[in-house]
């Protein structure tokens, strides 16, 4: 029993385990993703506008040269040169992706920079900066733009993340709440159960008085309790008179009636602390009564005499009374007595049996 609930336990920590080690793992692929998503928007940044910035403005400055070297015609200056840098530019810028729109533009530009390259005039090299740095301006503008989406997106990246932690946190705690629950209801119900068998366990099912068994192990405790406590301790033995001419006279089923009717007094009159009432078996009971003394006890056995008498059970072939009597037979432990268990017992029946002896409805101490 304890293996298994400790099997459904641990069956169910496990399942939290996995559970939150699945929840991390979706939270760090999402977080993956988003980051991945950003790293991608870095390089659009970047090799979308940065670097065809750059190629512009390298062949915007490349114009300017030409002109210089036009006006100036020093040595060192080359206009080849500067031809071939604007190319190399201009191919790299060329190559990139553009949109239709974009892409006209930069064609007619393209046939501009070739017819540009085919004489040697400033005026036209003017022009073409002026292009160059529209396009500059352009892909700036576009840059902006670019800057702009990037930081919605990481403004939503974090709120995604933050909603996600507060759903991972929410979740984690209600699989927790109701684990938890669970478990503790689990628990309850044992506790229940444990009780429920330990009741049933020392009690007769029909008289609910304790059962001969719980008696035993009671009776065997009267020396260690009453020595140790220095307390005088009561042993008692009921049993009903003529009770087998009862059955024959009113059924076994009243005989049950009456057994339980008679137990039910034995119940609500000994009821206190230290006071234990069993169906030693058949129509005979026990009652151990800890901590009392002799006239305790007899007030406690006439009265119990007395009320089993006014229940006024019709017993016509008893020869006691003309209702349902018990006869009685108790002896009282003295600590430090050292009287076995045993004897103790023994006693007992003998003051029943001379109770019966006498005339039966009586008392012997
Ligand atoms: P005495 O006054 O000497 O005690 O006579 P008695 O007839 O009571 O004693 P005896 O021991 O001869 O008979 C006891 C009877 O109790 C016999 C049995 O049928 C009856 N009895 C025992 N247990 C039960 C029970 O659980 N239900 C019923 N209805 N009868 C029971
Ligand atoms: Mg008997
Ligand atoms: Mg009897």
């Amino acid at each position: 029993m304890k293996k298994r609930i400790f099997d459904s336990v641990s069956f169910k920590l496990v399942l939290l385990l996995i559970t939150i080690i699945m929840m991390l793992v979706t939270a760090s692929f999402i977080f993956n993703s988003q980051i991945e998503n950003l790293k991608k928007q870095i390089d659009k940044i970047y090799f979308g506008n940065f670097i065809p910035v750059t190629n512009l403005q390298n062949i915007s400055s490349s114009y300017k040269d030409m002109i210089i070297c036009l006006q100036n015609r020093e040595k060192l200056c080359s206009i080849k040169k500067s031809q071939r840098i604007i190319q190399s530019n201009w191919n790299a810028y060329f190559k990139a992706y553009k949109t239709i729109q974009e892409r006209k533009v930069v064609d007619s530009i393209d046939e501009d920079i070739k017819v540009s390259f085919m004489d040697k005039n400033s005026m036209k090299y003017t022009i073409m900066i002026q292009k160059i740095n529209f396009l500059i301006e352009y892909e700036i503008n576009n840059a902006r733009k670019q800057r702009k989406e990037f930081l919605n997106r990481y403004e939503n990246m974090k709120k995604l993340l933050f909603y996600n932690i507060v759903a991972l946190v929410i979740f984690s705690f209600a699989i927790f709440i109701y684990l938890t629950y669970s478990i503790i209801k689990k628990d309850n119900h044992l506790t229940i159960l444990n009780k429920k068998y330990k009741i049933e366990s020392i009690t007769d099912s029909m008289t609910m008085l304790y059962n001969r068994g719980y008696f035993d192990t009671i009776f065997d405790s009267i020396p260690v309790v009453s020595n140790s406590n220095k307390w005088q301790t009561a042993f008692i033995m009921f049993d009903i008179d003529f009770f087998k001419q009862y059955n024959d006279t009113y059924g076994h089923d009243m005989g049950d009636k009456t057994l339980k009717a008679v137990a039910n007094e034995l119940k609500k009159y000994f009821n206190k602390e230290y006071e234990y009432v069993f169906r030693l078996g058949g129509e005979e009971f026990g009652a151990i009564l800890f901590d009392v003394d002799k006239e305790i006890l007899e007030n406690c056995l006439a009265a119990i005499l007395k009320l089993v008498e006014f229940l006024k059970i019709e017993h016509k072939e008893s020869k006691a009374n003309k209702y349902v009597t018990v006869s009685i037979g108790a002896v009282i432990y003295e600590p430090g007595s050292n009287v076995s268990t045993n004897r103790l017992y023994k006693l007992a029946d003998e003051k029943l049996y001379k109770s019966k002896q006498n005339g039966r409805n009586q008392y012997t101490i």
